[in-house]
């Protein structure tokens, strides 16, 4: 859609250049940087390149980068950025492969580990385009919904009590128990594929596992062809407005504060442009610090649901952006911000930062299901590509100079142990123990 992405840039740099003046006059609680708001034209001085053109997916993984345009930030920094909001995950695989002197994009937001996929053309028909993931966009603000057909089973995280209802459908409908994410090999399939895992049913055998865009899969749910749906918000919150379903699961319940998604740019625009890649990471720090304050939810949502960004009801984005949540068949209010998304700040450290060892989550459970056999099979060649693409380096060096304090900024690649929900530890230093521990695998 060239004359929507051609609507949306002009839009975007426009706002990213008014705002300027805007993030100059409030200047809220950003003390310390290297850059002051008002050196803009300074800051862009150094950049080798003023813009570029990211793709984004219209859900919360996505609020830092639209804040960044919006507030200011990244123009604080000389950027401008302009956001070209993406039909679906293949459309934005397309786009990165053009490039933005094609009409496409230079990166932006991914679900892992597509940018790792890309790099090694298993996603884009064999053709290689090395990318750079820069920065880790968000935690958790996903979860999985299930269809109001299964209210009286209740299906919520652990699946174990009603792995008999899911297992016997072949019985009781006459067809598998259906379920589907956005796109294969990533994150939401990979969280739905844990969920059933740990629940003794096997995501490949037991069940049909789809790939649906979001929209037919509301319809699916509603017409009663399908039963579940793995997805980021505000999706699962709209099919609970809508009566359709429930929330049984959140990604935060399964493994909190896991990796989700990515800011990931072609490596040969990143080699070329190193300043303004410094300043594109320096303008992201200070939007995802701004979007995790309590106090600037509401603004974020407003911003979001315009009809630029998300076309989406401030109604659906408010509360999803403040983890108020209904859980389970019996909507059970919850509002424990730490179960909601995360852009900043957590009880693990800072979420921007690009652990290698998260990373090597995603193909070590590629690996688990044998996704791509023949291409990436060992947990060597897992870790050669995690070390081509990951760039801790480049963000450590922005947060330096946009005043991270140093005690926020991580010393390593390795984020520790991580445990999810049934006990299961991924060990990075040791991912085969993890993969011996699972039950269910190829
Ligand atoms: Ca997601």
């Amino acid at each position: 859609m060239p004359r929507r992405r051609r609507f949306l840039s002009i839009f975007s740099a426009t706002l990213a250049s008014t705002l300027v003046l805007n993030a100059c006059g409030n200047a809220p609680d950003r003390g310390g940087l290297a850059d002051g708001a008002s050196s803009n034209s300074t800051a862009a001085a150094k950049l080798e390149t003023r813009s570029i053109t990211l793709g984004y997916v219209p859900i919360l993984e996505a609020a830092a980068l639209v804040a960044g345009v919006e507030q200011g930030f990244f123009a604080k920094h000389g950027l401008e950025v302009t956001l070209a909001k993406q039909a679906s995950w293949p459309d934005a695989s397309e786009n990165v492969v053009i490039g933005s002197a094609g009409g496409g994009i230079d990166g932006g937001q991914w679900q892992l580990p597509m940018p790792h996929l890309i790099t090694e053309g298993l996603i884009t028909n064999g053709k290689k385009v090395p990318m750079y993931v820069l920065a880790q966009l968000s935690s958790q603000g996903n979860g999985i919904a299930v269809s109001n057909s299964l209210k009286e089973a209740n299906l919520r995280v652990n699946l174990t009590p009603a792995a008999a209802i899911i297992l016997g459908f072949p019985k009781t409908d006459g067809r598998k128990f259906r379920a589907a994410h956005t796109f294969a090999n990533a994150n939401q399939d990979l969280w739905i594929r844990y969920w059933l895992g740990a629940g003794g049913i096997d995501p490949d055998k037991d069940i049909e596992l789809l790939t649906v865009p979001s929209t037919e899969t509301l319809q699916g749910m509603r017409n009663g062809s399908m039963e579940a749906f793995s997805t980021g918000d505000p999706w699962p919150f709209r099919i609970v407005a809508d009566n359709i379903g429930y929330i049984a699961a959140l990604t935060a319940e399964i493994w909190p504060v896991h990796p989700e998604e990515f800011l990931a740019v072609r490596a040969d625009w990143v080699d070329k442009h190193p300043q303004a890649t410094i300043a594109l990471l320096k303008g992201l720090i200070e939007a995802q610090q701004w979007a995790d304050k309590p106090e600037n939810k509401m603004a974020l949502a407003q911003m979001l649901s315009s009809r630029a960004y998300f076309n989406t009801p401030v109604s659906v984005l408010e509360p999803a952006l403040k983890a108020q949540y209904k859980l389970g068949a019996d909507l059970k209010t919850s509002n424990d911000p730490k179960l909601g998304p995360l852009y900043w700040n957590s009880d693990r450290g800072v979420i921007s930062y690009p652990y290698k060892s998260l990373n090597l989550w995603f193909l070590v459970e590629s690996i688990r299901w044998k996704f791509h056999p023949g291409q990436l099979d060992t947990i060597a060649q897992a870790k050669a590509l995690v070390d081509k693409v990951v760039r801790e380096d480049l963000w450590r060096q922005a947060a330096i100079e946009v005043g991270v304090p140093a005690a926020d900024i991580p010393s390593g690649s390795s984020r520790g142990k991580e445990t999810f929900f049934d006990g299961i530890v991924f060990d990075p230093e040791n991912p085969q123990a993890y993969l011996d521990s699972l039950k269910i695998k190829r």
